[in-house]
Formats: structure tokens, sequence, C-alpha cells
């Protein structure tokens, strides 16, 4: 078997497991429970672990709220805030991931808020002019995210943030995909929320983190959650110590590989298209070339219907750029929003590599996916005629 669908999620890193063991067993003590050595051990353990989470993006310690993933971040970041009467507009973009999209459509539907849905260019990158053309005195929130989990398009978030600024507009950006991956700095990059997950970074699942900046500007949010008040209020019920333990252990590794793990992948990635473009005509890559996640390639095979692939590669997992929703296979809604023609988007392919894919998989997936491809077509009386 091979694992190439590292955007869905990744596998635990032995090293974050064996940081997270002892808080299974010996370690169980309630982080809230200060008064006594078994909460005391685990308090430490949780705060160590903020850190390593806040270094590896450049915030502090303080500014880091657990919540159960990503999905509950980008909840938190878009639901919590209070309608102002001056303020009104969310601005975000049409490749957001479900969480941000859906999260948007419910305040829309609960208040006067309103919101607006900027368009990618067909490289999946939003032009800053068209955000500096949405954003103004009357905008809330502004929600980008930093890298996209189909094609793995890199925003230019420094622009977005310094555009946010300068209007007075709160930015959050979802980096489930960019986190660990490319460098972060919520300073640098005039960020006020960013959406984290361990499980996309070998950590484990059910545990991310929302970044909500404490200084110029502090954003003030209301919790979806209310009870103990843990998480300085914004985030109540007790804390998931061992998850939380293999988070800070996942974001360590992360920072501390990342730049030499971003070559490697990179090598990797680029050794994948050459395979596939040199040993197939008709194949386009999805998404900007450069400005990508270093383990991203989504790739279209005209011709070929991605589930029809995918069954052929057997053993292999990639997963298509068609997303099934329901029981009906609608193609991908960021394919779609970058003008992608549906039969482009119905024959896409994701292939997400991650830290322990190694360069043989690459020469056995290139090998078996242009022998799948062709053999398709054989059967294909389209691409006959279409050649
Ligand atoms: C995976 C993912 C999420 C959801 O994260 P969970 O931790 O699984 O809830 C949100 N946004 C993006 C961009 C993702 O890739």
């Amino acid at each position: 078997m091979i694992y190439l669908d590292h955007h869905a999620t990744t596998p635990l890193d032995p090293r974050v497991f064996e940081a997270m063991k002892p808080f299974f067993l010996e370690k169980f003590g309630n982080a809230a429970s200060r008064e006594h050595e078994f909460g005391r051990e685990a308090a430490d353990a949780v705060e160590a672990a903020r850190a390593r989470v806040a270094a590896l993006i450049g915030a502090d310690e303080s500014e880091i709220v657990f919540t159960s993933g990503a999905t509950e971040s980008d909840n938190l970041a878009i639901k919590g805030h209070r309608r102002q009467d001056s303020r009104d507009k969310i601005v975000t973009v049409a490749t957001e991931h479900p969480a941000v999209l859906d999260s948007c459509a419910a305040v829309e539907r609960a208040s006067n808020l309103y919101v607006i849905h900027l368009r990618p260019g067909s490289d999946g990158l939003v032009d800053p002019a068209k955000i500096k053309a949405a954003v103004d005195e009357r905008t809330l929130l502004v929600s980008v995210m930093f890298a996209n989990n189909e094609i793995g398009v890199l925003q230019d978030i420094p622009a977005i943030g310094a555009l946010c600024k300068e209007r007075g507009a709160i930015f959050h950006t979802d980096a489930a995909q960019a986190a660990g991956k490319v460098p972060i700095d919520v300073r640098a990059m005039d960020i006020h929320l960013l959406s984290l997950s361990a499980h996309k970074m070998h950590g484990p699942k059910g545990i991310g983190a929302l970044y909500v900046r404490k200084r110029i500007p502090r954003v003030k949010l209301q919790p979806l959650i209310d009870g103990g008040g843990h998480e300085g209020g914004l985030r109540s019920g007790t804390l998931n110590v061992p998850a939380i333990v293999g988070f800070g252990a996942a974001c360590e590794i992360a920072r501390s590989e990342m730049s030499a793990e971003a070559k490697r992948l990179g090598k990797l990635r680029d050794k994948l298209w050459r395979g596939l473009s040199r040993g197939l005509d008709l194949v386009t890559l999805n998404g900007h070339p450069d400005q990508r996640l270093p383990g991203n390639l989504n790739v279209s095979f005209k011709f070929v219907e991605s589930e029809s692939l995918m069954m052929a590669l057997a053993g292999i997992a990639v997963s298509s750029g068609a997303a099934c929703t329901t029981t009906k296979a609608e193609p991908s809604h960021v394919l779609k929003a970058l003008g992608l023609p549906e039969d482009l988007a119905r024959s896409s392919i994701r292939f997400g590599l991650g830290r322990f894919t190694t360069a043989e998989e690459i020469d056995t997936v290139v090998e078996r996916v242009v022998a799948a491809v062709k053999k398709l077509r054989k059967l294909s009386p389209l691409y006959k005629a279409g050649k």
C-alpha cells in the first residue's frame, strides 16, 4: 500500500506517539486540577505544548486556544463575532474549505451580516486587487485560507493581511494545510485569527487550535461552547491532554525539520509531475505551478474518469478532485471555481505527499498511473476521436 492522500490526514509520527503515551496511562490528571500533583503535571504538559504550537506560527502562548480541530477553529473564528452596526460584511473566497464556507453561510442566516465570495483566477490565486476592491470600511471579517486542501495553492497572505490592517478588518486564515509545511509568522503577516489541525501534520486527530491575536488589535470572540471557562473562557471542556501533548510534539518536529523536508518533498513532487507529464499526453496541472505546497500535485487526465482511475490504482491511496458530497459525485467546488471544464474536473486526481513518502514509492506510482491511464484511454472512444 502506498499512501499519497496526506491532505486528508497524515500518519502519526512515532515520535509524537511516544510523547503522548505516558499521558494515557500514568499521567492522567485533569489539567484544571491544579491543587494536586496529578493535575499540575498535566497542566505543565499542556502549557509546554501550547508554547510549541505558538512557536510554529510566531505567536505568544497566551494567544493559542485549543479546539477539537480546524473545523471547530474555523467555526469559532467566523461565528464568534458580535454584529457591529458599522461593519456588516464578510469577505471570503469560493475555494475555501466547507468549514469556512458553511460557517459564513450560518452567520449570514443568523445575523444581518452578508458574505461576499471572491473568485480566484484560473491558477487558484486570488488577485490582491480583487480583495482590495472588496474590503472596505464596512468589512468586519476577511477569511482567506493559507493553502488550499485540493490544489495546494498558497495565497498571498502578507498582502491580504496588510490590506485588512489598513481597512480595519479582522483577518482570519485557515492554515490547516500550510502549518508545518511553509513558514508562518502571524505578526509579520498581520494575521488576527488562524486555524490549525494536528492530524494534517503527523499529529493526532481530534485536536487543533485557533490563534487569537491579543495585541494591536485585541480580537474579541464569543465562545461557541460554554461551561467551566477553560481556554480563557473561549472553549470550555476538560482538556484532551494526550492529544495536546502530541500536537505540541508534532509542531516541534515540523518546525525543526520544515526547511529540509520542504526541499525533499518538493523534489519528489516534481519527480512525480515529470514522470506523469513525460509518460502521458493530455495531462494538466491544476493550480499555480510554483505558489503551492511542496507535497501537493493535482492533475487532470483528460478522457479518464477519476473514479475509474482510482479503481485501477488499487493499493495506492490518492483522492479524486471530485469529492463526493452526498450520493451524487459532484465535481469539486474548488476546480469549478477555477473555471475548469466539467470533464477535466471529473478527471482530476489529488496526490498528497508526506513525511514518509519515498522516491521508490513515487517511481511505482508514476509507473502504475501511466499504465492505468493508457489502458483506460484505449477503451475510450472519446480519446481516439479527440486525438
Ligand atoms: C482538514 C482541513 C480542515 C478540517 O480540519 P479538522 O481538524 O479535520 O476538523 C479545515 N480546513 C482545511 C483547509 C483542511 O485541510
